[in-house]
């Protein structure tokens, strides 16, 4: 094909009419767990926009305080469970609020990281993740 036509070509695809992006339609299955270190509190929050464009941290209803985005997957734990609360404080501490990690596995593709269970898991799980880390300047300051 000579260079006009492959020219021509591709200005009728730029004129074909494009099909609508699909309206997507957000439930309450978009919500994401935002909780409170302060208050051991969390709430679902559901926002009218892309999953991806919801807020790291929002108001905490209770303290005022800051209240963070942890995810979809995120199942707070009791109140009184502070041996809990405080392993995922210190997990935000370094950087890990609930993102979903994924690592590459030794035969092919990628396998998604489980959460440690217990502080001292946790304490390996930092430094094993620790480039997968986020930036939390604006969480700890809470
Ligand atoms: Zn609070």
């Amino acid at each position: 094909m000579d260079k006009p036509s492959r020219m021509e070509l591709r200005r009728k695809t730029g004129f074909r009419d494009l099909p609508k992006p699909q309206e997507k339609v957000l439930g309450p299955e978009y919500a994401m767990s935002f909780a409170c270190l302060k208050c051991k509190a969390s709430n679902m929050r559901h926002f009218d926009k892309d999953p991806c464009d919801y807020p790291d941290t929002m108001e905490c209803p209770i303290c005022k305080g800051v209240a963070l985005n942890f995810g979809r997957h995120f199942k707070p734990p009791k109140k009184s469970d502070s041996a809990q609360w405080k392993k995922i404080e210190y997990l935000v501490e370094h950087g890990f609020v609930f993102q979903t990690i994924y690592e590459l596995r030794e035969d092919s593709g990628y396998y998604k990281v489980s959460y440690p269970i217990t502080l001292a898991e946790a304490k390996d799980f930092v430094i094993k993740y620790k480039h997968k880390a986020v930036k939390t300047a604006l969480i700890t300051s809470a």
